[in-house]
């Protein structure tokens, strides 16, 4: 399963490993950093991804889509 996080400076889409979750990353394109959200906020994620078979976006603020 792959984590997407989608930068809040400059909007490129992060894929991540869900290791990931509950670290702050850096940007690789812009090098700005953010949190990814932790594993509490990606269970909903997680019930998503499992009806979506596919990759889980999060923001910043914890937002989840499928
Ligand atoms: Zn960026």
């Amino acid at each position: 399963m792959k984590l997407l996080a989608g930068c809040p400076n400059c909007g490129r889409t992060l894929q991540l490993s869900l290791s990931a979750a509950d670290r702050r990353i850096a940007c690789p394109a812009c090098g700005r950093k953010f949190k990814v959200p932790d594993m509490r906020d990606l269970q909903k994620a997680l019930s998503v991804a499992d009806a979506a078979k596919g990759a889980i976006y999060v923001d910043e603020n914890g937002n989840v889509d499928g």
